[in-house]
């Protein structure tokens, strides 16, 4: 499949998302690490940011609620390449009634080549990277010519 070279730009449009019995997490991990992450734009499912708004004061921007469709808001923008990383901390021990939507995020994220951590340990490791602060070149499918190829592949003769 054809490749197109995209960067990630130097300051990345990060999303933020906990599932409930994870949220207290990420809030300390957001608390931990703002001054980092008030160097770059973040947005988040609706609970999720309005926490780490009430708890840190960072701006956070609000997508509707996960089970309400806002996983489902981030994994359209990461489609449309206005989401550079992810940080989502799911709660591997619960079940959720929107796992469907949690699956086709982690699908779409795959997808698109963008880095996403699932876990305190992964984010972590991201936060410290030095891409976070540079611009970060990827290979992702040329969707262009991947609708080009199909079109062309399944026209009768
Ligand atoms: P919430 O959604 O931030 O609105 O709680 C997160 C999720 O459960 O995916």
């Amino acid at each position: 499949m054809e490749k197109l070279t995209l960067t990630i730009p130097k300051q990345k449009n990060i999303a933020l998302i906990a599932h409930d019995g994870k949220k207290q997490e990420l809030i300390t991990w957001c608390e931990a690490h703002k001054e980092i992450l008030n160097q770059h734009f973040l947005c988040g499912t609706g609970t999720t940011a309005r926490m780490i708004t009430d708890a840190t004061n960072l701006p956070v921007k609000g997508y509707n609620s996960g089970p309400l469709g806002g996983d489902q808001q981030i994994g359209a923008k990461i489609v449309e390449g206005q989401i550079d990383l992810v940080i989502f901390f799911s709660d591997p021990l619960t079940a959720a009634p929107h796992d469907p939507d949690v699956k086709a995020l982690l699908r779409i994220a795959q997808v698109y080549d963008i880095p996403i951590a699932n876990n305190k340990a992964s984010a972590d490791f991201m936060i410290t990277s030095p891409y976070l602060n540079s611009e970060y070149e990827h290979e992702v499918i040329n969707f262009q010519e991947n609708i080009r190829q199909r079109a062309t592949s399944m026209k009768k003769e």
